[in-house]
């Protein structure tokens, strides 16, 4: 079981919901086709990695990339609520990386099959700790930025989002009952890369937070 603190409450985690290809520049840079509604698809709790924590890049894997993501805690129960009412179910937001093996998500995507050992393996969604959404005056411009070893790779705003928050906790009330302790990750701008062993990554989104993760 995995626990996230909110305003000194200890909150269980529930499902981590991820969207794809939410950022123009990322949809280009992997030859994706823009979205007629969300990518979704999921990650286990048991991703979940803390601060200052270890990456593990599983063995069936060559390619493990960076995504860097606001995530969104879900703090009331969201079903079928419709964009001007969903930020009243968020409670907080985090800095989060959607690590995702490159490889053996292509090989899925050419078999049409799903991409859950890609995305969700254990490690594979290290979490900063969360602020109250009521300190984030707009978690609609806020710089993303991730270094590996101090070299700058990811470096966008959640302004490039081609859907917002709202509209995203929206369109996934609509196929799932979100529930408090579920948190949301919102898609990666560009410059998605490699990590492999020894790297130091550092991820922060201003206003929300910073996270350091090594891979092992
Ligand atoms: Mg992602």
């Amino acid at each position: 079981m995995h626990t996230v603190n909110l305003d000194g409450r200890s909150i269980t985690v529930g499902k981590i919901v991820c969207i794809g290809r939410n950022y123009a520049e990322h949809i280009k840079e992997l030859g994706n086709k823009t979205p007629d509604k969300a990518v979704i698809f999921m990650k286990p709790a048991s991703a979940i990695v803390a601060p200052g924590g270890t990456v593990a890049i599983p063995d069936y894997s060559n390619d493990c990339h960076h995504e860097i993501e606001l995530a969104v805690l879900i703090g009331k129960a969201a079903k079928g609520v419709c964009a001007a009412e969903a930020l009243d179910h968020v409670s907080g937001y985090a800095v989060a990386l959607d690590l995702t093996l490159r490889d053996v998500q292509n090989t899925q995507k050419e078999k049409g099959l799903p991409w859950e050992i890609a995305k969700g393996f254990d490690t594979s969604c290290p979490l900063s700790a969360f602020v109250p959404a009521n300190q984030v005056r707009n978690p609609q411009n806020l710089q993303l930025k991730l270094t590996v070893n101090g070299k700058i790779r990811q470096n966008g705003n959640t302004g490039d989002m081609m859907r917002t928050i709202a509209e995203l906790v929206a369109e996934v009330s609509s196929y799932f009952t979100l529930e408090e302790g579920d948190i949301l990750l919102t898609g990666t701008p560009s410059g998605v890369a490699r990590i492999t062993s020894g790297d130091r990554l550092e991820a922060s989104i201003e206003g929300v937070g910073k996270l350091v993760v090594s891979v092992a």
